[in-house]
């Protein structure tokens, strides 16, 4: 039996199966990728493919021996759907499709997705990115999170779903894309400077309030 994450493997309910999502960075997939996806997916039975919350594409119903001629046949990276890591960046499509879009979502998403998906954090992060205020991408339950307004970018932090849903305080606004993307890593740092054992985001900012990270930042309070 693996355990979750081990393979990129998440156990099913039947507690036999399992499934594997492939990373498609921002859930932007191409025709090839999709054509290898169901192909791997009848090859080897799957009970099912999902589109999941974090715009993944997940096989589900694979049995244990085929997980790695799963991975093989796919020839594409794991997603990282467990563990203490950025789990997902979710991004709305922004001013390349979108026609109420006021800044490239996409193009921020995909940024962040290369930089921080999998890296290693004290609780589980995710990031999500929304090209106007009707935040498609939910930024308001992201743990950093970003929003596009005619002005530039809106950082908001500390918001999740879950059994304690959080929505995310806003931390600047009017920022271009370079100080948005700079101002994140900073949130971060602030993050592993004041976490205690695995709390996530949303947590530590509950507890140490919003004018410590603004403090840290440089932001008027
Ligand atoms: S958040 Fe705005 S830009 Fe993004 S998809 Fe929704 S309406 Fe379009």
């Amino acid at each position: 039996m693996l355990n979750d994450g081990e393979k990129g493997v998440v156990i099913q309910r039947d507690k036999q199966t399992y499934a594997v999502a492939p990373h498609l960075p921002c859930g932007v997939v191409t025709p090839d990728q999709l054509r290898t996806i169901a192909a791997v997916a009848e090859k080897y039975h799957a009970q099912a493919l999902k589109i999941t919350s974090a715009e993944r594409i997940a096989i589900v119903g694979i049995q244990e021996q085929d997980i790695d001629a799963v991975w093989n046949d796919l020839g594409m990276s794991q997603a990282h759907m467990v563990g203490m890591c950025v789990r997902s960046v979710k991004v709305c499509p922004g001013t390349t499709f979108c026609k109420r879009a006021q800044q490239d979502s996409l193009a921020v998403g995909m940024l962040w997705d290369e930089k921080y998906h999998g890296l290693s954090t004290p609780g589980k992060l995710k990031f999500g990115v929304s090209g106007c205020p009707n935040q498609c991408a939910e930024t308001c339950i992201k743990d950093i999170g970003l929003v596009g307004t005619a002005k530039g970018w809106r950082l908001y932090a500390g918001g999740c779903g879950g059994t304690m849903p959080r929505l995310a305080e806003l931390v600047a606004d009017g920022l271009s894309t370079e100080e948005a993307i700079a101002m994140a890593d900073r949130v971060i740092e602030w993050y592993k400077s004041h976490v205690k054992a695995k709390e996530r985001l949303s947590k530590v900012l509950g507890r140490e309030g919003l004018d410590s990270l603004k403090q840290f930042l440089g932001l008027p309070i």
